[in-house]
């Protein structure tokens, strides 16, 4: 969709930190992450809610947290994750382009959803080379 951020970086017409990529989904790192290793996965195609998705899509979307979530723990040495999925603005939905956010959590961490902090471009890339790494030794399924 025209002015969609999402649908700009499924296009290849914005930047992304790309975690992971099939015909169908893309995964990457939320660009203001609450905790180091904040990942977003999304449908390519755009759908504003989860509701607008149906149950088949919206079961495929959510299929995919099991795959990358544990390549997200490794890469951020983490045993815990939170799974978001927000649906309209007063839902704290930023983007209206469906997307499950994956958080991971250490024992008394304390996030902050309004004091969000902008890692380095390089720190954002080694996550990236940690998530593929693992995700390539991954059995196919
Ligand atoms: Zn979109």
């Amino acid at each position: 969709m025209q002015g969609c951020v999402f649908c700009d970086i499924v296009g290849g017409r914005r930047d992304a930190y790309i975690l992971y990529e099939d015909d169908t989904h893309m995964a990457f790192l939320d660009r203001y992450p609450v905790v180091p290793g904040h990942a977003l996965i999304i449908p390519k195609a755009h759908h504003s809610t989860i509701v607008e998705m149906g149950p088949e899509r919206a079961g495929r979307l959510f299929a995919l947290v099991p795959l990358l979530a544990p390549a997200i723990l490794h890469a951020t040495g983490t045993v815990a994750f939170n799974v978001g999925q927000n649906n309209g603005e007063a839902a704290k939905q930023v983007v209206p382009h469906v997307h499950v956010h994956i958080i991971p959590r250490r024992p008394k961490d304390r996030i902050n959803w309004n004091a969000r902090a902008i890692p380095d471009a390089e720190r954002f890339g080694e996550m990236v080379k940690t998530v593929r790494e693992y995700l390539a030794r991954q059995p196919a399924t």
